[in-house]
Order: C-alpha cells, then sequence, then structure tokens
C-alpha cells in the first residue's frame, strides 16, 4: 500500500498553476454534485488532472440567473490560466474603482482605484460579469474536459460514503439510480443535502439577518439622464451605505447593463436564486437614498429577493472513510459582503484538482482530501468571518462608529489622488 499523504509533504502553490500536463497516474471516477460556478469549475480541474467525470445536476437545465457577480483578481487569475481570459475580456467589465457614498446625500466619503492596479497589484483583473455569463463559460470549460459527462435532472436523494460498501460509495438518484463512483465531490451548495452526512448531523444554514434585491436596469435608460450618466461612462462600482443597509452598483454586459444588489434587513425573504420579489416593496424600502438611486430604482421592472444565508466554519469537510467532500458553499457559504463566495469555490476547485493530479492510488484518497482541506480551510474560514465583518461596518447606525469609519476613508481616498 502506498503511504498516505501528508499535507506536510505536499508542495503547495495557493493558486496552483493547472493545464502543467500533470496526469494522475491513476484515473479515478469522480462524481460531483451540482453544477453551480464550484462544481462547473472541479469538473474542469479534476477532469485535466486524468480523471473521469460524473457531474450531477439536479436542475433540469443550466439557466440564465438575472444578476451580476463580481470577480477578482484571485478568481481571474484561475480562469485566466484555465484559458478563459478573452472569454472574460469579451463579456465582462472592468471597474476604474470602487466609490462609496453616503446613502442620503450621495456625498462621495471613499474611493479606491481598481482598474489596471489589480493586474499591478494582485497579478488579474478585477471583473464585473453577468452570473449567466460565468456559468455558460465554466459549462463551455467543463463540456470540453476530457472524459466529462454532465447529467441534468439528476437529483441525488442519498449517499453512500463508505468504500467497503458492495460496489464501493455511491449516489442515489431521486429516480432510484445508483452511480458509483471512487469519490463524490459535493458542490451542492449553501442547502447542501450531504453535508449532514460529512459532518455526521443535520445543521441548517443560519439566517444572517440580511436579505438582497437584485436587479438590472438597462443603461440606455441612463445614458438618456445627465445625472444617471456618469454612472455608465466611468464604470465604478458604487455602493452606498446607510444604517442597516446598503446598494452596489456596477455595469455588466459590455456596460448594456447596470447591475443592483440592494441589502437590507431580511423581512420573511426565502433563500433562492429564483424568488421574485416586490420591486413596488424594494422602492419603499430604500426610499429615503438620494434621488439619484430613487431614479435608478424607477427603472426597475422586476426583482429577484435572496435571503442571506451563511454558517460557522464546519468541523470538517471531509467524509471520516475519505471518499466525500465538500466544496464552494456546500461547506463556507458566506455572505456576499466581500464578493468571494464564487472566488472562493473557483480556488477550492483549483486546488482539488491540483492535488489529485498527483494521486497515484485510490488509498492515498483520504490523505489527499485532508491535504485540500488543510490548504483550503483558513483561508475560507476567514473570509466567511470577515464577509460577517463587513456586514458591521457597512451598516453602521449614524453615530460615533459610522463618523470614524468615514473618516478613516475620507483619509485613504485622499492619499489616492496625492
Ligand atoms: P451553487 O451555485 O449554489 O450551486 C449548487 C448547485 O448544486 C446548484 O446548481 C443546485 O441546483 C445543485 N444541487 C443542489 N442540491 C443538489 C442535489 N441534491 N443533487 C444534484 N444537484 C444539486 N460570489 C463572488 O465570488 N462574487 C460576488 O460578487 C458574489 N455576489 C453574490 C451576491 C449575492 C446576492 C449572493 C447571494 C451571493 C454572491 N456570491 C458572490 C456568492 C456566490 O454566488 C456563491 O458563493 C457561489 O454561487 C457558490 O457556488 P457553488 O457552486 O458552491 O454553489
Amino acid at each position: 500500500t502506498p503511504p498516505a499523504v501528508s499535507p506536510a509533504a505536499i508542495p503547495i502553490d495557493p493558486v496552483p498553476p493547472l493545464h502543467a500536463g500533470r496526469k494522475a497516474a491513476i484515473a479515478l471516477h469522480i462524481v460531483v454534485v451540482g453544477a453551480g460556478l464550484g462544481g462547473l469549475a472541479a469538473t474542469h480541474t479534476l477532469a485535466h488532472a486524468g480523471h473521469r467525470v460524473t457531474l450531477l445536476e439536479a436542475a433540469s437545465a443550466i439557466g440564465d440567473v438575472g444578476a451580476g457577480i463580481q470577480v477578482s483578481p484571485n478568481a481571474t487569475r484561475l480562469l485566466q490560466r484555465w484559458g478563459l481570459a478573452s472569454a472574460l475580456q469579451k463579456s465582462a467589465v472592468c471597474p476604474e474603482a470602487i466609490v462609496f457614498r453616503r446613502y442620503d446625500t450621495g456625498e462621495r466619503v471613499g474611493y479606491t482605484r481598481w482598474g489596471s492596479t489589480m493586474a499591478r497589484d494582485y497579478g488579474a483583473p478585477y471583473y464585473h460579469i453577468h452570473r449567466a455569463d460565468y456559468h455558460a463559460m465554466l459549462l463551455r470549460l467543463a463540456q470540453a474536459a476530457p472524459g466529462v459527462q454532465i447529467r441534468l435532472g439528476a437529483s441525488v436523494v442519498d449517499v453512500q460514503p463508505d468504500p467497503n460498501a458492495q460496489g464501493g460509495p455511491s449516489v442515489t438518484l431521486a429516480s432510484g439510480e445508483v452511480v458509483h463512483a471512487d469519490l463524490i465531490v459535493a458542490a451542492d451548495g449553501v442547502k447542501s443535502r450531504l453535508q449532514a452526512v460529512v459532518i455526521g448531523r443535520e445543521a441548517a444554514p443560519r439566517p444572517t439577518g440580511d436579505a438582497a434585491y437584485r436587479a438590472t436596469v438597462p443603461t440606455e435608460l441612463m445614458m438618456q439622464d445627465p445625472e444617471l450618466r456618469e454612472f455608465v461612462e466611468t464604470p465604478d462600482m458604487t455602493a452606498w451605505m446607510a444604517p442597516g443597509r446598503h446598494l452596489m452598483a456596477y455595469c455588466i454586459r459590455g456596460k448594456k447593463e447596470y447591475n443592483l444588489v440592494l441589502l437590507h434587513p431580511d423581512d420573511g425573504s426565502v433563500e433562492s436564486w429564483t424568488a421574485d420579489g416586490s420591486a413596488e416593496k424594494m422602492r419603499a424600502d430604500f426610499a429615503d437614498f438620494e434621488p439619484r438611486v430613487k431614479k435608478l430604482l424607477s427603472f426597475v421592472d422586476s426583482t429577484l429577493k435572496w435571503r442571506l444565508m451563511d454558517r460557522s466554519p464546519l468541523p470538517t469537510w471531509v467524509h471520516p472513510k475519505g471518499r466525500l467532500v465538500l466544496l464552494g458553499d456546500a461547506c463556507h457559504p458566506m455572505l456576499p459582503y466581500r464578493a468571494q463566495g464564487a472566488a472562493m469555490a473557483i480556488e477550492d476547485a483549483a486546488v482539488l484538482g491540483n492535488l489529485l493530479s498527483r494521486i497515484s492510488a485510490k488509498e492515498q484518497l483520504p490523505g489527499f482530501l485532508h491535504a485540500y482541506q488543510e490548504i483550503r480551510y483558513t483561508r475560507a474560514s476567514e473570509v466567511q468571518s470577515s464577509s460577517r465583518l463587513n456586514q458591521h461596518i457597512f451598516h453602521l447606525p449614524d453615530g460615533p462608529e459610522q463618523r470614524a469609519r468615514d473618516a478613516a476613508m475620507r483619509d485613504a481616498m485622499a492619499a489616492e489622488f496625492d
């Protein structure tokens, strides 16, 4: 039996290059559950590591979700290495700066230059993209990878993680079909059903107290208004901060759409990508924002609403039998207040694929999976908790703490323009 791999024995690059031509000495059959951004990325990296991958997705179609998403350089860097540089450039917008404003007056309290400084300081651009375009890009990658089978309408209802069970580890689909695998990667999102199997008990994600409205506005409407035009002509990301709420806004799709994410106290929404919210209620909830925001919201015909959930860091991401592992929101769901949820899932996929390109016997799987957890756990957990911290910082009530926050931001802004 080859020795189990100790994490300490593995050369670790936190964003390891893939496509270095390294294929594992044995080809495993890996089932990935969930074709979200994390599952698609993992399908790509694991297939390129030399494994046969079956991707199972409950939905019958990988559909268009009407909202934008931020792709920070840590994610862009990996996407570029996976050959997506020009696809990103074509469909994403590169913001020049992030601007923080006071909600009621619109006064600019903070400004940080992004644009080309991102590539200089972090090795890759910051992008804003439509989720549907991001999904489509990763779906194409997964489809193009060797030895990949993607099955839609394949809802996993049960899992057998024991390698000593008859036929080895398996998942059972709603249809009753059993799919056997050497390894099961659970990328089944914040409501992950496989997570309970990994940690050995049910643990529901916790409501964060906030919910998000999401909507897009055609920028041609904004271009007709002298007060709104600047948000399109200079594609900065703008954050309006208010007590208990904030609004993030940025251009997507070649600056043809303006994406709005409106964060506010949860008043009974559901956790879903597709639940409709009321545009009227949204306007009422943000009625005390500056006149330009009111104008922007008047252009919104329909909005989606999403209850924001997260979890405390889990005790483990790896099932004790070493054949079932969690990835993405299934193990570290977080508030979107650092725009890192999908980026962390992309990093997870890169690390897992890289590690499993080094495997030479199935018995090494537990060691490799623990190495994956070892490499990823602290970073992902820290981002989970700093996203919670941003909830506090963005939503400070009027008062001394808020004034101190704004004074610090003004100082930093002055330094930007020195
Ligand atoms: P998901 O995208 O949830 O995918 C899970 C998949 O598994 C789904 O397709 C689901 O249908 C499938 N599935 C579930 N159960 C089963 C089953 N039993 N059988 C088969 N399939 C199953 N992140 C960023 O990086 N940048 C941002 O700007 C950003 N903004 C955000 C804004 C908002 C308002 C929210 C809510 C989140 C934001 N995020 C952002 C976070 C990001 O969207 C998530 O972290 C990311 O989508 C998680 O991807 P995932 O693949 O882990 O899970």
